[in-house]
């Protein structure tokens, strides 16, 4: 299945409800999916984990619908089977270059494996705590 498929998919089930939620509803929608997503990573449930990303994939494809964006014309623009930064396939830009992108990432979870310094990976602020 296409990214344009199921994007579709997504419209015939939930275009009545999603265009009356309107944009702010949907995208507030998304958030607390990510939200959960970002839960399920922190546990070892890999049905739920499974579940929250579906979720997530859902309710993008739904924001995409209420606005009017073609999520696969969009993720291949950007990124034509390559880096949209360096051009290149694997990436291959600096791990600086990456920061700038990453020092605002919302997942629960260390960027480690990605060989990112831990030091500068303090995803959450004290302020929010994680469970
Ligand atoms: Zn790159």
């Amino acid at each position: 299945m296409h990214i344009s498929e199921f994007q579709n998919l997504m419209r015939e089930i939930y275009f009545h409800r999603d265009s009356k939620r309107g944009v702010k509803g949907t995208y507030d929608w998304l958030v607390d999916e990510v939200r959960e997503l970002g839960e399920a990573l922190k546990g070892d449930n890999r049905e739920n984990l499974e579940e929250e990303f579906a979720d997530v994939i859902a309710w993008v494809a739904s924001l995409g619908n209420v606005v009017g964006v073609d999520l696969e014309k969009a993720a291949l623009k950007k990124y034509d089977y390559k880096c949209p930064r360096c051009g290149q396939t694997p990436c291959k830009c600096t791990v600086y270059a990456f920061m700038s992108i990453r020092r605002s990432c919302p997942m629960p979870v260390s960027c480690q494996p990605y060989g990112f310094p831990p030091s500068r990976l303090t995803i959450f602020s004290s302020s929010q705590s994680r469970k």
